[in-house]
């Protein structure tokens, strides 16, 4: 391999462990549990995992970020370099990430399996089609889709207004062309017309649903529970309403179960589920984390974008709804995003600029403290570059040495778990010394939804205020009126700032948090406040990451980054 080889490259030449022996001596999973998808690829049954329920538990580990520049700070690089290190201390130890969507894969960000050294593999099979979870999420959302379209043209018994339908259709294909469609044209036997859209898989409230779900009756509850309209009178029409729950259930129940890989150096990993991190909560499921927990001594797991979101949303919706708790968390930082904060852009942000750096602190420093809030005191991950100057990494260890923050060097990108072993047993430290005792969620069930919004945009983002469109205050309203008043909030913001202008960057203060609007995830169990301009389909940009793709000669895929 040569130097700078592309990830794809660096994963082909790792000769992969078959997964059934590799669960079988690592993590002690008998053959019956697991259902093989190929050598390399598994499922673990949902039979066995029920039978995991007594068993001690591990220690969980929190990976987020800083606000991370557009092309992405290393959460999942870290994720996976950790568990590497981990198990290099002899900690029996799996980590956990969300599956990727084809959205990013073929349009601007690439895959989502890490990179370098620190990578899952096989790494095309989990970018492409991955066990067939994402299909059987775009399947189940679209038989709702079609069972509600058919209610109208069969007589519409419920009294469905057309006009207030909030389920759309999925893909999971970066598509703008489809987020504004209309329906059911071509006369009366052809469906009710209509205007509908798409939204991208990763945006379905059933994704979130089966990455909150506890086991398959949890499942089909929650599913029931999905809102897809309103009656003409005003009352919510479910999916159960539809009779739709059991048949969405049917199509979900083998995705459901967790998906086991294995690491570059051979250490299992379970990828499972892949909500967005912005209209749902950005964490890998609950199933998976608890299997893992169930399997292994320390868990590492991702959460999506920037703490503030990521993190924020870890604790505050999928903790406060299954029980877990971190007993750690991990900060990556790079330099090039503190330079970015400081006012560094896209074509400098690269080159050493101490004084940019110093700058772009604030952003950091905010992070820490709001994970203080939660109960959680992170070690700083400086995820390094090779272009990074010696100068600015003892410059923000000493930084972050002034606010008592300990920050580790890793280079777990270049050297795999090697480079994380000093973040591993910086971590080992503390979840000897007991972790972290006293996480607990940023606001109680009963505070009025409106104030969990506030509570969230004042403590966490700087916010002076939020303001909230009248429209959306009504709606918020009519959900407390409806019984939904004691769900968690999920704010849709950008990731790349504390407010919701992506342009402002470091820790913005004295800002309002602008609510536009605000939705219901009843199945997934929360109320999405959408903050600025939020995208549920995004497009493709100009040069898609799909025109660089193809088969060579062998039939493998180049060109997935
Ligand atoms: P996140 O999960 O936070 O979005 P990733 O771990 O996916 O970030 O990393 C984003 C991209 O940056 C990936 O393509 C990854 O290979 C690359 N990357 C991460 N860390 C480094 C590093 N230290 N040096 C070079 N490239 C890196
Ligand atoms: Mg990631």
């Amino acid at each position: 391999l040569r130097p700078g080889s592309p990830d794809i490259e660096i994963a082909r030449a790792v000769a992969m462990r078959p997964i059934m022996s590799l669960a079988e001596e690592r993590l002690g999973i008998p053959h019956h549990a697991l259902i093989p998808f190929g050598h390399y690829k598994a499922k673990l049954s949902l039979d066995y995992l029920a039978t995991l329920a007594d068993r001690p538990q591990g220690k969980l580990v929190l990976v987020t970020a800083i606000s991370p520049t557009p092309a992405g700070e290393g959460k999942t690089t870290t994720s996976v370099g950790l568990g590497d290190a981990f198990n290099r201390l002899g900690m029996r130890t799996t980590t956990c990430l969300r599956e990727p969507s084809l959205g990013p894969c073929f349009g601007m960000k690439g895959g989502a399996t890490g990179g370098g050294r620190a990578q899952v593999v096989p790494m095309e099979d989990i970018n492409l089609h991955f066990n067939g979870d994402f299909h059987a999420v775009t399947s189940a959302h679209n038989l709702l889709a079609a069972l509600l379209d058919n209610h109208l043209h069969w007589g519409n018994a419920l009294d469905i207004d057309p006009h207030q339908i909030v389920w759309k259709r999925a893909i999971d294909i970066n598509d703008r062309a489809l987020r504004h469609i209309t329906i059911g044209l071509g006369g009366a036997a052809n469906g009710l017309p209509r205007e509908d859209g798409f939204d991208i898989t990763v945006a379905s409230e059933i994704m979130a649903i089966l990455c909150l779900a506890r086991d398959l009756g949890d499942l089909e509850n929650r599913l029931g529970r999905i809102i897809v309209a309103y009656s003409r009178d005003g009352s919510p029409v479910t999916a159960h309403d539809l009779g739709a729950a059991g048949a969405m259930a049917v199509l979900l129940k083998d995705a459901l179960q967790p998906n086991l890989v294995q690491s570059l150096e051979h250490n299992p990993a379970f990828i499972h589920g892949g909500p967005f991190g912005n209209i749902a909560h950005g964490c890998s499921s609950v199933m998976a984390t608890r299997a893992a927990l169930a399997l292994s001594d320390v868990v590492v797991t991702e959460a999506g974008f920037g703490a503030d979101l990521g993190a924020e949303k870890f604790i505050d919706i999928k903790c406060r709804q299954s029980g877990l708790s971190p007993d750690a968390a991990v900060l990556v930082c790079t330099l090039r995003a503190l330079r970015f904060h400081g006012g560094a852009d896209k074509t400098s942000w690269g080159m050493p600029n101490p004084e940019a750096m110093r700058q772009g602190f604030g952003n950091l420093r905010r992070h820490v403290d709001n994970l203080q809030r939660f109960g959680l005191s992170p070690i700083v991950a400086i995820n390094t570059f090779d272009s990074d100057s010696r100068e600015e990494i003892d410059l923000l260890q000493s930084m972050c040495a002034e606010l008592g923050i300990q920050a580790v060097e890793t280079s777990h990108w270049a050297h795999g778990g090697a480079g994380a072993m000093e973040l591993a047993k910086a971590l080992s430290e503390r979840l000897e010394a007991g972790g972290a005792p006293h996480v607990r969620c940023l606001y109680p069930d009963m505070l009025p939804l409106i104030d969990k919004i506030r509570t969230l945009a004042t403590e966490l983002y700087g916010a002076a205020d939020i303001a909230l469109h009248p429209a959306a205050a009504r709606r918020l309203q009519d959900f407390e009126e409806m019984g939904y008043g004691d769900l968690p909030v999920c704010i849709a913001k950008t990731q790349y700032s504390f407010s919701c202008d992506p342009q402002a960057r470091g820790a913005p203060e004295g800002h309002r948090l602008d609510v536009r609007e605000v939705r219901l995830s009843a199945g997934a169990g929360f109320v999405v406040a959408v903050c600025g301009d939020i995208m549920t389909m995004p497009g493709l940009p100009r040069q898609p990451a799909a025109m660089r793709m193809g088969l060579d000669d062998q039939g493998h895929v180049v060109g997935l980054a």
